[in-house]
């Protein structure tokens, strides 16, 4: 059985559920902002955050309001994680009479653009989706040369992305990044289940997801509206950690609207004592998250599965190392000079680099 704490995250508003659906919405800077303070006391780690024009409580992109919402927070003295959305901006709608025209409805916005408040406000986290799909009527885009801009810029900024996948091939893309080294530490992947044409929010879909991430990665998974609590069990259950909040579900029951975030945080801490759980603090999600992938292992016989190798990892990761006999690599990345292996824990780069094995982690 899985042990150790559990990283309850809430994403206290998002993008989709409109106020006229609850009335407790968060909508303005200073509602999202106290749903976030209030979710941490409740027993969340992180905040997901979108934010939300406070007018008419459609999606927004400005920065000025995520700067609010992430100074509220900061100077409320509460140490929640922050982690702010990219997930604005990735929208494409085929008009009716051309598909190559963009019709109503349409987000699309620079890779570049949709990150600009988390390079400017340098959150904890970022999600960073890698779903191309069917959503509603339309479909979201994010082309792996996208991905990879958004990836580079945060990860140069200094904010951990969170790596959110829909379905298996975003794990196989993630994977690639990783093995590039353009994604650095630790990888947390959210597993999101439940969206239509997407995951199924199933014990064997999750099982699945699961089987195929990286070694040593940490990973959370979610389901959308009544799938909830559920997901929160099997994710639980097989290793991982948690999501909830009203970006996914505003009901505590069929027919029954949920107070409030921290309602469902309250739901989700009980849920985890039943199964002999603790949440997570803040400070023990950052080291959750911040764990080297080889922490216990990097000088331990590797046994790759995938490539037939059974090298010896070296003492001293992360430094360059002489003499380690590889196979030419069946799993090789990149070109020329700066080609790199991927071994066994796929978040390994060893590359060869001026003869030497240079060992990124
Ligand atoms: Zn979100």
């Amino acid at each position: 059985m899985p042990s150790g704490k559990t990283i309850i995250t809430c994403a206290v508003t998002g993008n989709l559920v409109r106020p006229d659906q609850h009335p407790g919405l968060p909508v303005t800077p200073e509602q999202i902002a106290r749903a976030a303070i209030d979710a941490g006391k409740a027993g969340a780690a992180i905040a997901h955050i979108h934010v939300r024009e406070p007018d008419s409580g459609k999606p927004s992109m400005r920065i000025e309001l995520f700067h609010e919402v992430v100074e509220r927070i900061r100077n409320s003295g509460s140490e929640i994680l922050i982690n702010l959305t990219t997930g604005e901006g990735g929208r494409f709608a085929p008009s009716q009479d051309d598909p190559r025209i963009a019709g109503p409805g349409t987000t699309l916005l620079h890779p570049l653009r949709r990150i600009e408040h988390v390079v400017a406000l340098k959150p904890d986290l970022c999600s960073l989706d890698f779903n191309t799909m069917n959503s509603g009527p339309h479909v979201v885009i994010n082309t792996p040369a996208n991905v990879r801009k958004m990836a580079a810029a945060v990860t140069e900024a200094g904010v951990k992305p969170e790596l959110e996948v829909f379905d298996s091939g975003d794990i196989h893309m993630a994977g690639d990044m990783i093995a590039e080294g353009l994604l650095t530490g630790r990888p947390f992947f959210q597993i999101v289940t439940g969206v239509k044409y997407g995951c199924a929010a199933t014990p064997e879909t999750i099982a699945y997801m699961k089987s195929i991430l990286p070694a040593g990665a940490a990973w959370s998974a979610f389901g959308i509206g009544r799938h909830e609590f559920p997901v929160l069990a099997i994710a639980k259950c097989l290793g991982g950690h948690v999501r909830v909040g009203m970006e996914d579900n505003i009901y505590l029951r069929r027919g029954e609207l949920v107070r409030d975030n921290a309602q469902l945080v309250e739901r989700a801490v009980a849920l985890l004592d039943i199964l002999g759980e603790e949440p997570a603090s803040p400070a023990e999600a950052r080291a959750i998250l911040e764990q080297r992938s080889l922490r216990g292992s990097a000088s331990g016989a590797c046994s790759c599965r995938s490539t037939g190798w059974n090298g010896k990892l070296p003492k001293d990761a992360g430094k360059s190392v002489t003499n380690l006999a590889l196979p030419q690599p069946a799993h090789s990345r990149g070109s020329g000079s700066t080609a790199r292996f991927m071994g066994c824990c796929s978040t390994i780069c060893v590359s060869p680099m001026a003869g030497r094995w240079r060992w990124t982690v």
